[in-house]
């Protein structure tokens, strides 16, 4: 039994008994309405349950009028109920029902579709069409009347999300005068999109802060539906360009809003509201945050990757940002002192590379293959050889992956670019360069050898013993 604030002497289901008393009269109401009257539109002094609009459909079509009560309206913590079907089909994949009436929450106004089973066929998504509420199933029902079940997981989730949504806008508002233009529910992140292009530290912080203020003092939340008349005075936090009896959040002394979604009865049930990124989108502060469940689950995601760094420098929790600070000063130095040795280290081992190198119509060729060079350093040697005189340097490095580099001295004529592609598919990879020092790197390392052959030959061919 459901009573109705206005009592009269209609009487509708079998499943619940709806008393009211209501006005027909002309003129203009929300779009349901007239849908349902279909050619007469009705002007209703009260706005009324669902149940009462279905009835009047009926009788002023003359039959029964095929309209799905939304239970989830009422109450979002019904997890249970039964449904007739009104009708079914079969879709691509699946099949497609629409209940009499349902508690689960089609995709709408940001906030995803309910799952869940219904007489033992699991639900793929819900969508509502032309005030239709379709559930696609992944096979058809059996039967008429149906057994529903909320996957209440995902459905509290849901409200914990949504609720914390509405605290957390009306605490920009409070804190930082700005408004959310924007608002999805995703996965990982709920994010709420604020006509700001940026927000201060301090402004986020005073807006989280007030937000879980407001979660701890468990404040009730109200759902009504609310005359068209009566909305100018609400002071909703965003105007409403809907048309009809509006369905309003408010959560007590602090937030009203019109919203068609699922949320909790206390603020209490949000949790926790907790900012997790900020981005700049379409000259717009993104805000992500997670609520209830989700922000416990990034708590210990985030706990168990420092747990982890500091496992690794086995230090305490909280001395793992000067232990990093400390590692990247070291790992800085580290890189310093190697350069300054691999200098050194060139200019020896060119030294020792070009006295040893064959000299041919006054210039060197020096060809040498290394297991697993830096590019930086092979980049050193080339400069090494060069300053020593007139050379071509063919070096490669056979490592995880494969690597060559080609210089040669200014004077000498030729272009090493014209040699590079031939090696570059040898080692199935790409490069580029000047004409006197080209690079290329790739994933066949077991290539190396005969790309720097191959290389040679080419300039070899060449009777002045210089490149092409
Ligand atoms: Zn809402």
């Amino acid at each position: 039994m459901r009573n109705h604030p206005l009592q009269g002497n209609q009487c509708s289901s079998k499943r619940r008994c709806v008393s009211i008393n209501f006005l027909v009269l002309p003129g203009k109401l929300g779009t349901k309405t007239r849908v349902w009257a279909g050619s007469r539109t009705c002007r209703f002094a009260r706005p009324l349950p669902d149940t009462v609009y279905y009835r009047l459909a009926s009788d002023l079509a003359g039959g029964p009028f095929l309209m799905t009560e939304k239970l989830y309206y009422h109450d979002s913590y019904l997890r249970q109920f039964e449904a007739r079907v009104v009708k079914s089909a079969q879709a691509a994949q699946g099949c497609e029902v629409v209940l009499d009436v349902t508690a689960f929450y089609p995709t709408s106004g940001g906030q995803p579709h309910d799952l869940g089973v219904i007489s033992g066929m699991r639900i793929q998504e819900v969508v509502e069409r032309e005030d239709e509420i379709i559930h696609r199933l992944e096979g058809p029902v059996p039967g008429e009347r149906l057994e529903c079940q909320i996957d209440w997981e995902r459905r509290f989730d849901h409200m914990q999300q949504h609720t914390g949504q509405h605290v957390l806008s009306q605490a920009f508002v409070r804190a930082a005068k700005r408004n959310t233009v924007g608002f999805h529910m995703g996965a990982d992140y709920v994010t709420i999109d604020l006509d700001a292009e940026s927000l201060s530290a301090q402004q986020l912080d005073e807006a989280e802060r007030l937000a879980n203020a407001i979660v701890f003092e468990n404040r009730p939340i109200h759902v009504q539906i609310v005359p068209e008349a009566e909305v100018p005075a609400l002071g909703l936090r965003k105007e409403s360009s809907r048309e009809g009896p509006l369905r309003v959040v408010r959560v007590e002394d602090f937030d009203v809003s019109a919203c068609g979604g699922t949320h909790v009865r206390h603020t209490g049930e949000i949790g926790s509201i907790v900012i997790r990124k900020v981005e700049r989108v379409n000259q717009q502060a993104r805000i992500g945050f997670v609520c209830g469940r989700r922000s416990l689950a990034a708590q210990q995601r985030d706990l168990e990757s420092l747990a982890a760094v500091a496992r690794q420098f086995s230090v305490g929790l909280g001395d793992v940002p000067a232990r990093v600070e400390k590692q990247i000063q070291e790992t800085r130095h580290l890189r310093k002192a190697l350069q300054t040795k691999n200098r050194m280290l060139a200019r020896l081992l060119a030294k020792e590379l070009y006295a040893q190198a064959e000299q041919r119509l006054g210039c060197k060729r020096i060809k040498q293959l290394f297991e697993e060079e830096e590019v930086e350093f092979l980049k050193l040697l080339a400069q090494a050889l060069l300053s020593q005189g007139n050379c071509v340097v063919l070096l490669g490095s056979a490592g995880t992956q494969a690597a060559l580099l080609f210089a040669q001295s200014d004077g000498l004529p030729g272009d090493l670019r014209h040699i590079l592609p031939a090696c570059c598919e040898l080692i199935e990879g790409k490069g580029g360069g000047m004409r006197t020092l080209v690079q290329a790197g790739g994933k066949n390392a077991s290539q190396v050898q005969q790309a720097l052959d191959l290389a040679e030959q080419r300039i070899m061919s060449v009777n002045s013993g210089s490149v092409l």
